[in-house]
């Protein structure tokens, strides 16, 4: 089945189903195709058929879009997962943590937590190397 935009001679736009172009063409033909809006039986497919690929487009662009956001959401998960069970949580005292471990006031271990960005700022400008983990997002079915 394809699917055509029709025209009529008013100009009226609509949408017609067909097995191939053939189908639409002998319909037309006998004029047994006609306007839904005003009956006219001079029917002609519209040159301007672009909502049928836009649509499709924007499904497969969403499509592409949710997958992508799905595979992001996986690592992310995962990443969440191996930090909590081998990283130490030291909560809001990151920074302070991350500051003595830099500069070997503590034991070397990893280590994870909240801090404010002006406090990652200094701790980057300090030259302490760490990453950034976004949270999970809260309604994460
Ligand atoms: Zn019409």
């Amino acid at each position: 089945m394809i699917k055509f935009t029709l025209r009529c001679e008013a100009e009226h736009e609509f949408e017609g189903w067909f097995r191939d172009n053939a189908a639409f063409e002998e319909q037309a033909g006998k004029g047994v195709l006609s306007c839904p809006v005003c009956g006219d039986g001079r029917v002609t497919k519209s040159i301007m058929a672009p909502a049928v690929r836009t649509s499709e487009n924007a499904a497969a662009a969403q499509a592409e879009k949710n997958a992508r956001m799905a595979a992001v959401m996986k690592q992310l998960r995962a990443a969440h997962e191996h930090v909590e069970k081998n990283f130490e949580n030291v909560g809001e005292r990151f920074a302070e943590e991350a500051r003595a471990i830099h500069y070997g006031d503590k034991e070397q271990r990893d280590i994870f937590g909240q801090t404010t960005l002006q406090e990652a700022k200094e701790l980057h400008d300090e030259g302490v190397s760490f990453g950034f983990l976004p949270p999970l997002p809260k309604a994460d079915a």
